[in-house]
Parts: C-alpha cells; sequence; structure tokens
C-alpha cells in the first residue's frame, strides 16, 4: 500500500486568529482551535502514513466532531495537502517539478511520463522561442523541432538569452540547440534551419505532437492553423504587440475554436473592403519595426510555457485554452479576447466554451 506524508510546499502561519494552512491557490483558513487539531495531524504526518492509518487519526482526533471531520478530510484527501512519499525525491531532477503537479493533480508521475514522450515543434527560435524551448526542454520533454532561418544579430542579445556572443552570425535554430543540450542533454532536438515558405513544406510538422509560433510572420500563422485543423495537432500563437504580452489561444482541433476564431477583433488592414484605405494603412505599416524587450519576450514566452506543460501534461486548463490573452505591461491590465460567435470558414464552429 502506498504512503503518504505531508506535502513539503504545505506552509503554515498564523494572522489575526486565523491559522492559514497551504499557500496559493490551495490556501485555506481555520479557527485556532481547528486549526491546532490540523497541525497535529500534519505534523503526525511527516512521517509516511497508509491512507487507513491517516483515516483513523483523523477519527481519533475529531471523534466528537463529525462537521470538521469532514472538512478536514476534504482538505486533507483532495486539497493536495499529501503527496505519495515515493514521488518526493529531492535529489530527484524533476523532484521540484512534481511538486508543482501535486498542487493540481494526485499523479505527477503520470504528468512527468506524459511529458517526456511529446514532441513539440517550435517556429521562430527569437526572444520567445528561446523563453518556450528553454522550458520545455528542462521540464524534461522527449523531443523538440526548432524552426528559423534567421541568423543572430548582435542586436538580438538584447534579449534572446539563449545566444552568447560567440553565436553572432550563426543560425539561431543550430545556435539554440547546443545551448539547450548544454542543460539538458537527453532531449532529443531537430533542427530546421530554413523558414517555411509554403504550405507543403508544413509537412514536417506532422510528427509532432504541438506546435508553437512564435515569428512574426501573419500568413504562417493562418497556414498553420489551418494545417493543425486537418492534421488534428494542437498548437498556440505567442508574441507581444507594442508593449503588450500575448498569447493563446491553444486551439485543440475539434475541441476549441481556432486562431480565426478570435482574428475579426485584431486591428488590422484586413478588416476593410475599400483598397485605398487598406493601401493607405499599408503604406504608413510598411516602415514599421517592432520594439522588443527581454522582459515582456520573457513575460509572453513564460505565460505560453506554463499554459503549453499544463495542457501537455494533463494538468489543469491552461488558462489561454479558449482565449486570447494579453498583458498591458504599462498598467498590468489583463485583456481576455474571446472567440467571435458564428461560423469560422476554417473550423467551421460556433462558439465553444
Ligand atoms: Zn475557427
Amino acid at each position: 500500500m502506498p504512503k503518504y506524508i505531508t506535502a513539503p510546499y504545505l506552509r503554515t502561519g498564523i494572522k489575526k486568529n486565523k491559522i492559514y494552512i497551504g499557500f496559493g491557490s490551495i490556501q485555506a483558513e481555520f479557527n485556532v482551535e481547528i486549526g491546532k487539531k490540523i497541525l497535529t495531524i500534519l505534523n503526525k504526518l511527516k512521517h509516511p502514513t497508509e491512507i487507513s492509518v491517516i483515516q483513523k487519526l483523523l477519527e481519533e482526533l475529531l471523534q466528537d466532531d463529525t462537521e470538521t471531520f469532514k472538512a478536514i478530510s476534504n482538505y486533507i484527501f483532495s486539497k493536495h495537502w499529501l503527496i505519495e512519499e515515493s514521488i518526493y525525491n529531492k535529489e530527484e531532477r524533476y523532484s521540484r517539478q512534481k511538486l508543482f503537479y501535486n498542487i493540481y493533480s494526485n499523479n505527477p508521475d503520470i504528468i512527468h511520463q506524459k511529458l517526456s514522450q511529446k514532441h513539440i515543434a517550435i517556429i521562430g527560435c527569437g526572444g520567445i522561442g528561446n523563453i518556450i524551448s528553454v522550458n520545455l526542454a528542462t521540464s524534461g520533454i522527449k523531443e523538440l523541432t526548432l524552426i528559423d532561418q534567421d541568423l543572430i544579430e548582435e542586436s538580438n542579445l538584447s534579449r534572446q538569452i539563449m545566444f552568447r556572443e560567440n553565436d553572432v552570425n550563426s543560425n539561431k535554430a543550430e545556435a539554440l540547440k547546443n545551448s539547450l543540450l548544454e542543460r539538458n542533454s537527453k532531449v532529443k532536438i531537430n533542427t530546421h534551419p530554413y523558414n517555411i515558405k509554403s504550405v507543403s513544406e508544413l509537412n514536417i510538422l506532422k510528427n509532432v505532437d504541438f506546435i508553437v509560433i512564435s515569428g512574426d510572420s501573419k500568413n504562417l500563422v493562418y497556414d498553420v492553423n489551418k494545417y493543425s485543423y486537418k492534421n488534428n495537432i494542437p498548437f498556440i500563437n505567442v508574441g507581444y504587440i507594442m508593449d503588450i504580452a500575448v498569447w493563446g489561444p491553444i486551439f485543440v482541433p475539434s475541441q476549441t475554436p481556432c486562431f480565426a476564431c478570435f482574428s475579426e477583433q485584431n486591428i488590422s488592414k484586413y478588416n476593410t473592403h475599400d483598397k485605398n484605405l487598406a493601401q493607405m494603412i499599408i503604406n504608413v505599416n510598411s516602415r514599421s519595426q517592432a520594439p522588443s524587450i527581454g522582459p515582456i519576450n520573457m513575460l509572453a514566452g513564460a505565460y505560453a510555457s506554463l499554459d503549453i506543460i499544463k495542457y501537455l501534461g494533463g494538468i489543469d486548463t491552461p488558462e489561454c485554452m479558449n482565449h486570447r490573452i494579453g498583458i498591458w505591461t504599462n498598467n498590468l491590465k489583463v485583456e481576455y479576447q474571446e472567440n467571435i460567435e458564428g461560423n469560422c470558414s476554417i473550423c467551421s464552429k460556433n462558439t465553444l466554451k
């Protein structure tokens, strides 16, 4: 029979006559009398204990108080206050991540196994591709395919943190591969040092489990969206618009609205049939160069990485599952974009929530 211990992340504290158990999303508060009983149990469970014994401990301590017994049992067994003893080994490479998975699930080992079988393609190995690839590689996924034709320029070093001065003039996909392998030599990494120029070239994605686009080509996003739908491969677009970090939606074909379901909300040259007007907009935009700074690349890349890990590991519903999300870094406004209702020409779905 498996044995359980109090999860190492379950910190406790007291404020204004309330005892707090667990911080963050699992935080709960109790009055001091009940809190003391819980602390007694949690202290005993520093030693590995079978579930049946834990049940008895609770019954003994709370025999006259059925209501508290029920409430505490619920917290102990379903709010992830415990972790299976055999899963937590402080010395193990992925032990801290498994603690994180345990906040959401009783099966951190299964989540890790799932992730360790995944192959993810990253189109665009710049600032955001750097962040997402290193988060995925160090979390122990099986395989990455990195796609980018560009050479590293000196001006990239301000934000593309996986590259070093020695990498200037090297191909981004190749340099990123080397940099990632120094951090996790067990991940298989394929590189494709070319841009995808035609729809037929998208077939290099046919064996992957998930596609990330962190490039700035609008047409490519729509081509990959169609490819994703036809081939049943989930994908996400990640980027920034000026000082807004943007990610999502994760498109899961036949389950969620696709990227095009959101696109009519974009401020774009495509939203008019007046050709002169469109041309005027294009003329002004032709001189555009996006500003880019490390922290905003990291912000978009970090949130997207977390959502990808949650999705591929089956941990929790990713925040961007049915949303395109933007964090306005000037005022920390979080903008959730919903999909447009009505039939989409790509996924032919109505609103799915
Ligand atoms: Zn759609």
